[in-house]
């Protein structure tokens, strides 16, 4: 049986290879019965990029959020993740991992360091910018965080990672707009 229910009917690709369109579609409904919407994302991009440009608005950065949830190193974090903190939920780890995870032990780590290893794929500023989130827990991140109810110690560094990355890739795209006139990333 699934762990996820959105995952219940879930046919394997014979080569486990998918396309972006499956990859977003997949990402978005596991990211949902997590509790976490497109638009939760969209505001954490915001809030890390809008001090730094001008006419940025909210349905740019949901546009990045899906573009990235479309991305094959995205896609294989965030189904990781997601699985081990479900897992850690059902109790079907041993212990001493179970419990380190269970109660999201702030010297663990690893959780962190899978999400650096996708916040920078749009430049190292998106290590920064997931640094800055972790430190200051904006919006739908302190809310993972401070849920006693579920195990979300991974999907709130993953949900950072996202949001980090597509904030960087409309930095990114405003630059080169601006320098050249084209949006061409
Ligand atoms: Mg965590």
């Amino acid at each position: 049986m699934a762990l996820l229910k959105c995952l219940e009917d879930f046919v394997p690709s014979p080569n486990n290879v998918y396309n972006e369109e499956e990859m977003r579609e997949i990402n978005v409904k596991i990211l949902a019965e997590r509790g976490v919407s497109i638009d939760d994302i969209a505001y954490l991009s915001y809030w890390a990029q809008s001090k730094y440009l001008d006419a940025l608005t909210i349905e740019e950065m949901k546009e990045s959020v899906l573009e990235i949830l479309g991305k094959r190193d995205q896609f294989h974090a965030l189904l990781l993740a997601i699985e081990i903190d479900v897992l850690v939920e059902k109790g079907l780890l041993d212990n001493p991992l179970q419990k380190i995870l269970r109660d999201d032990l702030g010297l663990f780590g690893i959780d962190e360091a899978i999400a650096i290893s996708i916040a920078g794929n749009y430049g190292t500023i998106g290590v920064t910018n997931f640094g800055n989130m972790d430190v200051n827990k904006p919006g739908k991140i302190s809310i993972l965080q401070n849920d006693k109810q579920h195990c979300n110690c991974f999907l709130d560094d993953m949900v950072g990672a996202i949001a980090a990355v597509a904030a960087i890739r409309v930095a990114q795209r405003h630059a080169i707009a601006k320098a050249t006139g084209q949006l061409d990333i």
